[in-house]
């Protein structure tokens, strides 16, 4: 026998996946350069030149038994140290290594929060769009599912909405900021009107409401503040990535900050990381560890995506596509000519142009898609959207 709910989120593809191997498979047909392949999030940006120097440096200078042993369950000393040397100095923030629990990315991160907070009837409250993992992830801990409408055109955060779904079993309330797939970023207003509603809704319901911040494109922002959400509420767990930062997506390494702040922050942080035994999910790996701490104060160089990000945004406003305003990540969430997402997709697919319905996120009626891409596809792809718009308007 098997658990039917595993078998079915492994045997269904997610339809991202789908679209990008339908890519591959027409790109060998058509060859490459005339499939405008807009589906999955994979950093097109190198890491920084120091990244690969500091891996050469490690393997050089450190014993070999300790770049590859196993490190504490929770992580390097050192590189947790670095982390928090690093947030102190750009926040002014007053964190400890203490509070830094290292892990293998978001996604692991988050399974880990989820499953520390599990209690029966409890319930994970999180805003569309989201992140279509986030619904396995925290359904598979054992917590209900539960939605906030998205907030259009602007995508912030609809208040009276997550007020009214805002109930006493809401252990948490996740967000994700700059946004995967909208583009946007939380605004201090935002973020801040939304600590008020839980330090209410919390004092009412007499137990703490965690704010989850998943934040893989915390830099990943054109020209706007990206709020350190510890600051507006205490009651925080950050779960950060290295994934997108610094281009690192294969290799697994980023950390949860529980801020000694945070409301029962010491049982908090044991459950989180008895949450990541229990999954076997500790020791994230130690090279990568190692390079973090030696790397941790860098940052990606966004010319190219800044670039991507405006030729699109421009350009196809100008044809008439409706979207907010993509200020970070390297998303472009856009309304579908016609209003049916899946039959813009569909008609896009037909021209070898392939963009995400935004149903799997919560958001039907919009399309998703993702501008780490070379800017000559960007180019080439253009008079393509144009001709999709056209043929809506003269239907
Ligand atoms: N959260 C969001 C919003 C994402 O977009 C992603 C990956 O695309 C993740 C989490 C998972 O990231 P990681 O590679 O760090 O597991």
């Amino acid at each position: 026998m098997l658990n039917e709910n595993a078998y079915a989120l492994g045997a269904n593809r997610s339809c991202i996946r789908d679209l990008f191997e339908y890519g591959c498979q027409r790109a060998a047909v058509v060859g490459r350069e005339n499939v405008y392949d807009y589906s999955l999030g994979n950093p097109s940006i190198p890491s920084p030149k120091e990244v690969d120097q500091t891996i050469r440096d490690i393997l050089s200078d450190t014993d070999s038994l300790l770049v590859h042993g196993y490190t504490s369950a929770v992580g390097d000393y050192a590189t947790r140290k670095a982390i928090s040397d690093d947030l102190n100095a750009r926040y002014g923030a007053h964190t400890v290594p203490e509070e830094f629990f290292i892990g293998c990315g978001a996604a692991p991160e988050l399974v880990s929060v989820f499953r520390a907070l599990a209690v029966p009837g409890g319930e994970i409250l999180t805003i569309a769009p989201y992140f279509p993992e986030y619904k396995p992830f925290v359904e598979e801990a054992g917590l209900r599912f539960r939605v906030v409408p998205p907030d259009v055109p602007s995508f912030q955060i609809g208040l009276a909405a997550v007020e009214e779904r805002i109930t006493p079993h809401t252990q948490a309330v996740l967000i994700n900021s700059p946004n995967n797939p909208s583009g946007v970023v939380y605004t201090r207003e935002t973020l801040t009107a939304l600590s008020g509603l839980l330090v209410r809704k919390a004092a009412e319901y007499g137990h703490p409401i965690y704010l989850i911040s998943d934040e893989p494109y915390r830099e990943l922002a054109y020209g706007v503040e990206v709020p350190f959400v510890p600051h507006i509420y205490p009651d925080t767990i950050l779960c950060y990535s290295y994934s997108k930062s610094l281009s690192l997506p294969g290799e697994r390494i980023g950390y949860v900050y529980v801020p000694g702040a945070a409301a029962d922050s010491q049982r908090l942080y044991a459950a989180i990381a008895g949450a990541a035994r229990a999954g076997g999910h500790v020791c994230a790996p130690s090279l990568w560890q190692k390079v973090i701490a030696r790397c941790a104060h860098l940052r990606p160089d966004l010319q190219s995506y800044d670039r991507n990000r405006k030729a699109l945004y421009e350009g196809l406003t100008a044809m008439g596509y409706e979207m907010a305003k993509p200020d970070g990540a390297f998303y472009l969430f856009i309304k579908a000519p016609g209003g049916d997402a899946n039959a813009f997709s569909q008609r896009a697919k037909e021209k070898d142009l392939l963009v995400v319905p935004g149903d799997g996120f919560g958001c039907p009626g919009y399309f998703r898609i993702c501008y780490c891409v070379s800017f000559e596809m960007i180019q080439r792809s253009l008079p393509v959207f144009g001709e999709l718009i056209k043929g809506v308007a003269e239907k």
